[in-house]
């Protein structure tokens, strides 16, 4: 076995990451190793990172120095020793939701309803989360890391691991639909469908049996690439064209979306999720997975009156992750449209820093240690 491993470090936030040799780790009794072979990474993560504590000091960092890497996929290479049913070879995508595992929510199988919530390899949701740290430090920007056998997502065969790295932000969107209550021969509407979040909504929408799909957006040849997808389910409209529940309430005779996720990038003002709302049905539901900063005039009479649910969603529980993968396996979800641009772990720092020729969320960035 191999003792020393290449990892991502930052000793400093905002820093450049150096790459360390640290010992390899051995994986807790109830924990596997995983040899990381792609890891995802929210676009501009270097410029996030460095204004972290500023935009978000109640979500606390880890300790530094720090190995960064939230969505990680590869092959179990060891087991502890209380591990009954994973083996060594199986190819996972590592969930990075970690929680206490003994409350109330997390027996309940909620575990991101856990006070200890915390994203490994990002940050974390609470005062608690540094025990957290403490016990998983490993995020994916390094050769192995440590995960909890409750994390783990068996990959199917057809799921490169680049594609699997990309199932944190589809399963963020699968949460959301969950959430919504998604069931197939619905109308959905997707504000900001050819962002990240907002196309994995798409595609999932379209392997869900969603039946009619809009999708906002500000780029008309992302909208239409979109589109294309599914082009006799999906309808499309220009952001800034008129107003959004007006175009939906005209395509669905008055009625309306059953649901409508919301997945507008940052910076998008709170006037355009609110029209947005509009746009869902009497009894319909409305869930922000998005990154809407504004606070929203909400009008809640409007609400009671049409019986509007308005649900807030954070990540996906390792079950929906599973279930996204048979999606996969079976060809429903077809994770095929990704572009990846791979970064070697040397390259992690051009890699976080930022890149501006982007394709919306058809571009997927993936640092391969
Ligand atoms: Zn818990």
């Amino acid at each position: 076995m191999i003792k020393m491993m290449r990892a991502a470090r930052m000793h400093a936030v905002g820093g450049p990451m150096t790459i360390d040799n640290i010992p390899v780790p051995k994986p807790g009794s109830t924990d596997v190793l995983v040899q990381v072979k792609a890891c995802g990474m929210v676009p501009n993560l270097g410029n996030v990172l460095a204004n972290w504590t500023k935009w978000f000091p109640h979500l606390p960092l880890p300790k530094l120095p720090a190995i960064f890497g939230l969505d990680p996929a590869g092959v179990v290479v060891e087991v502890g020793e209380q591990i009954v049913d994973v083996r060594p070879g199986e190819r996972v995508y590592v969930n990075p939701l970690r929680s206490c595992g003994a409350c109330q929510m997390c027996r309940a199988g909620e575990r991101s309803r856990c006070r200890y919530f915390t994203f490994n390899g990002y940050f974390g949701f609470g005062p608690g989360s540094q025990k957290i740290y403490d016990i998983y430090p490993y995020g994916g920007f390094c050769e192995y890391m440590t995960a909890p056998q409750y994390a783990l997502v068996r990959l199917p065969d057809n799921v490169t691991f680049e594609q699997a790295a990309r199932f944190g932000y589809t399963g963020t969107s699968y949460g959301a639909m969950k959430k919504a209550n998604a069931t197939p021969g619905q109308c959905m509407l997707v504000d900001g469908i050819s962002g990240t979040l907002g196309l994995g909504a798409a595609l999932l929408g379209v392997a869900m049996g969603i039946t009619r799909i809009f999708g906002t957006g500000r780029n008309q040849g992302l909208l239409d690439r979109v589109k294309a997808l599914a082009p006799d389910r999906i309808e499309v409209h220009a952001l800034g064209s008129g107003s959004t529940s007006e175009w939906v309430k005209s395509r669905t005779g008055g009625e309306g979306v059953d649901f409508m996720i919301s997945a507008l990038g940052p910076g998008a003002p709170a006037s355009t999720m609110v029209d947005a709302l509009r746009a869902v049905r009497r009894g319909g539901r409305a869930v922000n997975v998005g990154a809407v900063a504004e606070v929203l005039p909400l009008d809640v009479h409007w609400l009671m009156d049409e019986q509007i649910q308005v649900i807030g969603s954070n990540w996906f529980t390792a079950a929906q992750g599973q279930e996204m993968a048979e999606l996969a396996r079976s060809g429903l979800l077809d994770m095929s449209v990704f572009e990846h641009r791979r970064f070697p772990l040397e390259d992690v720092n051009n890699a976080i820093s930022g890149l501006s020729d982007r394709n919306g969320g058809f571009s997927n960035y993936v640092v391969v240690p």
